[in-house]
């Protein structure tokens, strides 16, 4: 067994621990990462990137589709288009292929040192990996958690065979005939939708009384339209209850208590994630936990001195970018910087069609912190941009304090509104007010003017309302 030693040791290159190493890396710390996998993590390999893709493509091919169907007011008809679904996972496999070999040229040009295996902790400041060429025992001052999540799976329906998680979803050869997805939050509407528009009859199984329970319904009906526009069957306050003998269906209840079965060559079950906090010795470590999660500070330190934690195995809300800014933050910690988490928001962007963007707080958040506040919404159907796009379903929404007009949250429903949320992330981390946005020039046409729109209604003087 080699044995070597750092300053820093990161565990996981996922988006947060590979964005401490490169930070750590490039602020002179001597820094070790290991990586089970390849590098990038869930988000890169099967989570974020590989999704994106192929809703991507799911979007693409169902606008040409419907053309073929004659279907586009636009007047572009062709004729029925193909699929190769084999080249369309050969496309995205090579940005994922591309973007490996970034993360790791990056954490190469930092100086940080790739350990290739899994790692098991031995004490708080010793883990020991196995790698291809034997073992190594790494020595640290300071460690970094950063092992991220995986898939929950229901106990009476196990992955495997038909029932899959999003990883096999994402790494299908074909498009299944009948895809029931079980569980209608992030995953199975993104995946979902994207499998319907290349093809698939999808179900969606959901147990609670509306898709997106996380989202107010204001935000998640525009969606839940769009899906029965697709085609999609939505199940709400259903029940998965078992695989039915034979394996090629899934046995329900449904909202009104009849038990039925739905015919199945792929259950995609997408009801959570879970940290990734056992099998590796964590339970040898003293750490304090917070439910099934590391219990972090305002530094992402642990209970236990030395060492930090960050990303999904930390909580809520589990997203690629808040692991980002976590190992950022720790990295410059690490060398010595005074930092602490101080950030107003997280975006949060579900990629459903249309897609939801949120912002900080919702009006009933704001209102259960006590504020009095004021909301107001600009439909895209009042704007030129969304018309030009021939899609006008959605809305920006902003919720101010009504004393000072203070922005708490934006929020939004609509076709590309993704790339929107870095302005409402600005606005909000800036302490903007409702003035600010409404005294910004907007660009015309851009779907951006939703959002200069609802603030001036906010302060009673729209224009084009
Ligand atoms: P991870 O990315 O999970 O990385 C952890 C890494 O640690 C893994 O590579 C793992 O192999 C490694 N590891 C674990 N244990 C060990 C060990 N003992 N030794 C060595 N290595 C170990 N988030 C978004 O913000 N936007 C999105 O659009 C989005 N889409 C998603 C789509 C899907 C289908 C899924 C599944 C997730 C999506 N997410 C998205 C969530 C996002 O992927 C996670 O929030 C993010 O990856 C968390 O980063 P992390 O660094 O905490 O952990
Ligand atoms: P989720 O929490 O978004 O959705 C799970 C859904 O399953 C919920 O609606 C829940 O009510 C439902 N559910 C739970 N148990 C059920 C059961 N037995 N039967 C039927 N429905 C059931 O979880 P997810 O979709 O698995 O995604 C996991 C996490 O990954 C997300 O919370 C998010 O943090 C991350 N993610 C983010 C993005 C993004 O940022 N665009 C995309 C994908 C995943």
């Amino acid at each position: 067994m080699t044995e070597i030693t750092c300053k820093l040791l990161v565990v996981g290159a996922g988006p947060g621990g590979y964005t401490c190493a490169i930070r750590a890396g490039q602020l002179g710390t001597d820094t070790i990462i290991v990586e089970a996998e390849k590098p990038g993590g869930t988000c890169l390999n099967v989570g974020c990137i590989p999704s994106k893709a192929l809703i991507h493509a799911a979007g693409e091919y169902e606008t040409i589709a419907r053309a073929a169907e004659g279907e586009s007011a636009l007047g572009i008809s062709t004729a029925k288009p193909s699929l190769d679904f084999a080249r369309t996972i050969a496309w995205k496999d090579n940005i994922v292929r591309r973007l490996n070999g970034g993360v790791a040229g990056l954490l190469k040009r930092a100086g940080v040192r790739s350990v290739a295996g899994y790692a098991r902790f031995r004490d708080g400041k010793t883990v020991e990996v196995e790698t291809q060429s034997g073992r190594q025992m790494i020595h640290a001052e300071t460690v970094v958690i950063a092992t991220g999540s995986e898939p929950v799976a229901l106990p009476f329906l196990p992955f495997g065979g038909r029932v899959i998680s999003s990883t096999e979803a994402l790494a299908l050869t074909e498009i299944p005939r009948k895809l029931v997805v079980v569980g209608g939050g992030y995953i199975g509407l993104e995946l979902g939708t994207a499998f319907a528009k290349m093809g698939a009859a999808v179900t969606v199984v959901e147990a609670a009384p509306r898709i997106l329970p996380q989202y107010d319904g204001d935000l998640s009906d525009p969606v839940a339209r769009r899906l029965t526009a697709l085609g999609v069957t939505v199940l709400t306050g259903a029940k998965a209850k078992a695989l039915v003998a034979d394996g090629t269906a899934l046995a329900i209840e449904t909202a009104s208590g009849e038990q039925t079965s739905l015919e199945a060559d792929k259950i995609l079950v997408t009801v959570g994630r879970r940290p990734a906090t056992s099998g590796f010795g964590l339970e040898t470590l003293d750490l304090d936990m917070d439910g099934p999660f590391i219990r972090i500070d305002d530094r992402c330190r642990t209970s236990m001195h030395g060492i930090s934690a960050i990303g999904d195995v930390t909580g809520e809300p589990m997203l690629a970018h808040r692991a980002i800014a976590q190992g950022e933050m720790v990295a410059e910690i690490v060398a010595g910087r005074r930092r602490a988490w101080d950030r107003i928001s997280i975006p949060a962007i579900c990629f459903t069609d249309p897609e939801i963007v949120t912002v900080g707080l919702s009006p009933s958040e704001a209102s259960s912190k006590g504020f009095d506040v004021k909301t107001e919404r600009f439909p895209f159907k009042a704007n030129g941009r969304a018309l030009t796009l021939d899609r006008e379903d959605g809305f920006i929404r902003t919720v101010v304090r009504a004393d000072n007009h203070l922005l708490l949250g934006v929020q939004g429903v609509g076709t590309g509104i993704a790339e929107l949320s870095a302005a409402f992330s600005l606005a909000l981390e800036m302490g903007a007010r409702q003035e600010d946005v409404a005294m910004t020039i907007h660009a015309h046409p851009t779907q951006s003017e939703a959002f200069h729109e609802a603030a001036l209604k906010s302060l009673g003087h729209a224009i084009h309302i």
